[in-house]
């Protein structure tokens, strides 16, 4: 699949700031940064940071610098999202005036209870608070509790094509779009965040694969075209987990601390992905030319005890 046939002009790295960008972050990165400078495309920056319980001010700064060690850059500012609240409020204004949102007040232990009905699609919304009489509306509302709010969707399955896996189909459930306490949910706020930013391929790790239908679904629904987009595979520890601070030494600094060079890292990422690497050390750049994404492996990369305690 060589990347010249088909030209695209954007993409992103998405990362949430919520701690340091571990192996995983920044080989997802590398992978980002690679597809869109092999297609000469521009790379932006945007940083997913609408939960701000989760959100640590120090690492907009923090994964900024991890990026610029390894020499992957991007084009123009950052993008926020936290500063683009009124934009998504806007899109969520439009769906409810179309009748396509509703407000539902289960619990997650609600949910759980009601999804492990026979029959049901796991892990999917079954719908509770769409079917509440006027009444049974009326005592939720009364409950003080904030709702969340949700997209009416016929459940009916979509399909996407993935660079990497293919087709891919699953049925799309009433999926949040705002969560209860505010906060505007992550399937919609990319939907909405990428096609503003002119974004024309997605690459990002493939745990959002099964996410990617649902967002499709919203596209259509909005009229935005959909990006192509490359899921790519996950770092997971020696355990089966995906890579944690506990597992050792996950982070650039600390791969720096050990004695490895960023030319070593992006080597060892490179080669993780699958690319042909036959240097020890090697920069991002000099990796763009030989990029093809049809080496890129669809297994995960499990690193050993050895391999996170020890100089690669
Ligand atoms: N913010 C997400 C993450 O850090 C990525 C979302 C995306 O790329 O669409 O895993």
């Amino acid at each position: 699949m060589p990347c010249e046939d088909q030209q695209v002009s954007v993409g992103r790295f998405a990362p949430s700031p919520t701690g340091m960008l571990h192996i995983g972050n920044l080989r997802t990165g590398l992978a980002a940064w690679l597809f869109a400078r092999a297609a000469r495309s521009r790379f932006l920056l945007r940083f997913e940071d609408l939960d701000s319980a989760t959100v640590q001010a120090e690492h907009f700064e923090s994964q900024r610098r991890d990026l610029e060690i390894l020499g992957l850059t991007w084009d123009g500012e950052a993008v926020l999202q936290s500063e683009r609240t009124e934009r998504y409020e806007a899109v969520l204004s439009d769906l409810d005036r179309a009748g396509l949102t509703y407000p539902c007040w289960c619990s997650r232990r609600e949910i759980r209870e009601a999804a492990s009905a026979p029959h049901h699609t796991p892990g999917h919304y079954p719908g509770t608070c769409r079917r509440l009489s006027r009444i049974e509306k009326r005592e939720r509302e009364a409950s003080g509790r904030p709702p969340a709010l949700r997209l009416r969707t016929d459940g009916g399955e979509v399909e996407i094509v993935d660079r990497l896996h293919g087709s891919h189909r699953a049925p799309v459930d009433d999926l949040v779009l705002r969560r209860g306490d505010g906060t505007p949910a992550y399937n919609l706020v990319v939907v909405i965040d990428d096609a503003a930013q002119g974004v024309e391929e997605v690459v990002r790790a493939d745990d959002l694969l099964s996410s990617t239908p649902r967002q499709a679904h919203l596209m259509d629904l909005l009229g935005i075209e959909r990006p192509r987009w490359a899921h790519v595979p996950l770092v997971l520890a020696h355990d089966g987990d995906r890579l944690a601070k506990r597992h050792g030494s996950v982070t650039i600094h600390d791969r720096l601390g050990l004695g490895d060079s960023p030319e070593k890292v992006i080597g060892e990422l490179a080669r993780s992905l699958g690319l042909s690497v036959p240097e020890d050390e090697i920069r991002a750049a000099e990796l763009i030319e030989r990029f093809d994404p049809s080496s890129i492996r669809l297994e995960p990369w499990t690193l050993s005890p050895r391999q996170m305690t020890e100089p690669w």
